[in-house]
């Protein structure tokens, strides 16, 4: 994949011109939700360095090496695994806390079966730049997939795990709050 391709984080521009410059170090992601984008884009090419530098330092992650994760991101990357397409369903600003959201799927295939995911990301800026704090799963009701990261506490949800919901397009982070009450 070369600059001049599009970039796979679904904003439609060129590579060199949307998630390059972020996956070099060059600039910080302006929102949660164009930081979230990115981490997709280098998950589809393989900057691993940004999938490292990304997380906030609570992540779950951040408690391993550096070059652990790296390994780690490598080989699971290594694995047939094609980052196909995003989709940002909802975006929340920053709460009190300083936390926002983004609802967003992802879709995955490894090995050509189908591992796409819904996840509701939650993001904090670090004083640097946007930082991925730590996602939890959604289920859309085909399937739940990764598991709950972080501290699920910082969460509006009870408990992701539990929503069955339809046609992931259609949903929204006021959904997911409600659950399936
Ligand atoms: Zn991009």
């Amino acid at each position: 994949m070369h600059d001049d391709s599009r970039c796979p984080c679904g904003t439609g521009l060129l590579y060199a011109e949307c998630c390059a410059p972020f996956h070099r170090g060059c600039a910080e992601p302006i929102s949660a939700e164009v930081l979230m984008r990115s981490r997709f884009a280098a998950f589809a090419r393989g900057e691993v360095e940004w999938l490292w530098s990304s997380l906030h330092p609570d992540h779950d992650d951040r408690s391993e090496p550096r070059e652990d994760v790296h390994a780690h991101l490598r080989d699971g990357l290594g694995r047939g695994v094609v980052y196909e397409s995003l989709e940002v369903l909802d975006t929340r600003p920053p709460d009190a806390e300083g936390v926002a959201r983004v609802l967003f799927a992802a879709r995955v295939k490894a090995r050509a079966k189908d591992v796409s995911f819904v996840e509701l990301s939650s993001f904090v800026h670090d004083g640097e730049g946007w930082r991925y704090l730590f996602g939890a799963p959604v289920s859309t009701g085909a399937s739940t997939r990764g598991r709950l990261r972080g501290d699920p506490r910082k969460l509006t949800i009870e408990d992701p795990r539990k929503l069955t919901i339809g046609d992931p397009r259609k949903l929204t982070i006021d959904d997911v709050e409600r659950g399936d009450e």
